[in-house]
């Protein structure tokens, strides 16, 4: 379902007013984690006046360890709503069960399946089953085609408003966070009709070079970016490294505007 082969104009997603996909480049950003009304509402004011209109940020947080900060929970979906609402944008959160689908449904716009549950197959049914679109990333260690298995899984069962985004794979390299798969991109505009798009923050988990990767993505052909964005980036609950804060942001933006990439 997910291939070329079945079905041969791109998929187009449409959530408020804002396309994704179809050659129109989208950028969603906002910070990892959703911390307080404050934090939320200062990232979605900056970018909502930079002319972003998709916010996303994490209620339900998959922390490598326990003792991490595990996000707000459904007080941050409440807050997702309303920050969301108030700026008009589009709003993207992660979930992690089956059960969160029918919490953060009344919340949110887009259900972003994380890296960790690529193929937690459960959730890809019931994702399946459900009627918002879903960002998918792909596993940490995931080849291509398990990658387009498992949004396969999501169509088979349902629903066809997948996008799919590349967020680096597990190498030997220790300079970047993960090794951004640039070729993943063509492949899998090539192989299947879904929205392609990547993640330069946790790809990179490098703040000097996500413009040159954000323009090697859209020159390969994505349909958008992601990025975190966090008012005061050293203070953040979860990844502090690497969030830009607001006038990276605006540098990094305005690099890839000018670049003629984006459009
Ligand atoms: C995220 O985007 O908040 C996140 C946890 O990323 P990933 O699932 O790609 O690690
Ligand atoms: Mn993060």
């Amino acid at each position: 379902l997910a291939s070329r082969q079945s079905k041969n104009e791109d998929t187009v997603i449409r959530v408020k007013n804002t396309v994704i996909g179809g050659g129109t480049h989208v950028m969603i950003a906002g910070p990892c984690s959703i911390e307080s009304r404050e934090q939320l509402s200062a990232v979605a004011n900056a970018m909502k006046s930079e002319g972003v209109d998709v916010l996303r940020g994490g209620a339900f947080k998959p922390r490598t360890s326990p003792y991490d900060f595990q996000g707000l929970g459904e007080e941050g979906l409440k807050l997702m709503k309303e920050v969301a609402e108030r700026a008009g944008m589009v709003s993207i959160c992660e979930i992690m069960t089956p059960e969160h689908i029918a919490l953060a449904a009344p919340y949110i716009d887009v259900f972003q399946i994380g890296a960790r549950n690529m193929q937690n197959f459960e959730l890809l049914k019931a994702v399946g089953r459900s009627q918002k679109p879903v960002l998918l990333k792909r596993g940490l260690s995931a080849t291509i085609e398990e990658f387009i298995l498992a949004a396969e899984y999501i169509l088979y069962h349902g629903n066809d408003q997948v996008m799919l985004i590349e967020r680096g794979i597990r190498t030997y390299e220790k300079w970047t966070r993960n090794t951004l798969d640039i070729s993943a991109v063509p492949i899998l505009k090539l192989e299947t009709h879904l929205p392609v798009l990547v993640d330069v923050t946790h790809s990179t988990g490098r703040k000097e070079i996500m413009l040159a990767c954000a323009k090697a993505a859209l020159a390969a052909g994505a349909d958008g970016i992601m990025v975190e964005v966090h008012p005061n980036p050293q203070a953040a609950l979860s990844d502090a490294k690497q969030q830009m804060d607001i006038g990276e942001f605006q540098a990094f933006w305005k690099g890839l505007r000018t670049s003629g990439l984006f459009h």
